[in-house]
């Protein structure tokens, strides 16, 4: 099911699906030099993002000299809707296009906006998100990475934790306190950082699979120019909500598909297990598990749609805490159903891979190691226990912790 879509919109998609078709890298030319994290441009990557700029599709929303042709809303809908069933990233570099050009628009001054709006859209530099520190997360007001404003420049001195995407990145979207003494969410500021500057230090950590996307980033007396604070001095709580809203609006889309995705490969596991065994087919509790799965998968859908529906008409909808929490947790009990079909099967890829879920997930080698990697989804753009939170104030209105 769909939402209803006009004539028009029905075209858009039409256009926008043949576009995709005449224009998408292959899959051999991604396959050759896949993404190696999420602040890295392979060569075909950086094609892409031009390509999609050239022909009004990178940011369809926006006007045609920022890469859009003024699509409505419902437009855009249909946009992600087609992007994540081709399975294709608008950029390698996640927070580029949803979060720093945002902000750039939003916040930078006109020099700011000559000197980085276009080189990001072009993906001549590519970004990473300086936020969590090691005791603030969750609690990013309580964020200690300091910078003094000494005369025409910040000295910086701290520690950034989790930075997806820093090593291969240029540049980093930096919130630092300013004001010690100012109460903890109005001593914040921005400053946009060159990763290349002395006194950077980026150190990779491995995931569960080795491969090395979050990052360290450790600051001592970087000298940052005064000129490269975005907003207002001691502003930068209005920005970091800014950034946050971005990250969760694009998210439920993609992840609605990646758990329609996740279902789809179940039933199809369990569909090949029922040929092959007492499992799959010939178990109530098997049909049971998967057909309950696949339900959530539509609701989760449904669910989307519904809140989009709203907030087009201009009531306030809950749908991003929902959409992040329960799309980000349906993708974790498909992944777990997965290995509990397959049993000690599941702890290798076997006969029996896990399936690629896009979102940067990849596939792990088996069901199992798929599980523990979508523990990840759950954490990043506020966690599900900080979504459930919001929910229960801001939806339910219970009082607050
Ligand atoms: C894949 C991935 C990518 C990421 N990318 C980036 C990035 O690019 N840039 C960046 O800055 N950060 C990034 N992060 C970091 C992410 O934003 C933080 O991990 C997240 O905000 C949680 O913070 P924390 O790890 O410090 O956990 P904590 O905040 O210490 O939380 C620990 C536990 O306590 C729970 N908890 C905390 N507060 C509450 C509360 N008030 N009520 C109930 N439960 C609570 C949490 O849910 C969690 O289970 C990324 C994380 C992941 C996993």
């Amino acid at each position: 099911m769909r939402l209803q879509h006009t004539d028009a919109d029905e075209q858009f998609r039409t256009e926008w699906v043949a576009w995709l078709d005449a224009n998408a890298p292959a899959p051999e030319e991604i396959a050759a030099d896949p993404p190696r994290s999420s602040g890295y441009y392979p060569s075909w990557g950086r094609q892409w993002v031009n390509r999609l700029f050239d022909g009004g599709w990178l940011v369809p929303g926006w006007p045609p000299e920022l890469g859009g042709r003024n699509a409505t809303a419902r437009q855009q809908l249909v946009y992600f809707e087609e992007l994540c069933a081709h399975r294709l990233p608008r950029s390698t570099n996640w927070c580029a296009i949803p979060v720093v050009a945002p902000l750039l628009v939003g916040y930078a001054t006109d020099e700011q906006r000559d000197r980085f709006l276009m080189p990001t859209m072009r993906a001549e530099i590519s970004w990473c998100l300086g936020m969590s520190e090691p005791s603030a997360g969750s609690d990013l007001g309580g964020l200690r990475t300091r910078a003094v404003l000494d005369g025409d420049r910040f000295l910086v001195n701290g520690q950034k934790i989790w930075t997806s995407g820093a090593l291969d990145s240029d540049w980093c979207v930096l919130f630092c306190r300013t004001d010690p003494d100012a109460p903890k969410h109005k001593g914040i500021s921005c400053l946009l950082l060159d990763l290349t500057l002395p006194g950077v230090e980026v150190r990779p950590i491995d995931d569960l699979h080795g491969h090395p996307d979050l990052c360290e980033v450790f600051l001592t007396d970087v000298e940052v120019p005064a000129e490269n604070l975005v907003g207002q001095l001691n502003g930068g709580w209005a920005l970091t909500q800014a950034s946050l809203a971005e990250e969760r609006a694009t998210l439920w889309i993609d992840q609605v598909q990646s758990g329609k995705r996740a279902v789809d490969a179940l039933v199809e596991l369990a569909r090949g297990l029922g040929a092959t065994s007492e499992l799959g087919r010939c178990d109530e509790r098997v049909r049971d598990i998967v057909a309950g799965l696949a339900i959530d998968a539509r609701a989760g859908e449904l669910l989307g749609y519904r809140g989009f529906h709203a907030q087009e008409r201009g009531r306030s909808a809950p749908q991003q805490s929902l959409m992040k929490l329960y799309s980000s947790e349906l993708i974790q009990r498909v992944t777990l159903a997965g290995g509990e079909l397959l049993g000690p099967a599941g702890l290798h890829a076997g006969d029996h891979p896990a399936p690629d879920l896009g979102q940067g997930i990849g596939s792990g080698p088996s069901w199992l190691a798929q599980y523990l990697v979508t523990f990840a989804l759950t954490i990043p753009g506020g966690t599900s226990d900080i979504q459930r939170n919001i929910i229960a104030e801001r939806v339910l209105g219970l009082p607050r912790r």
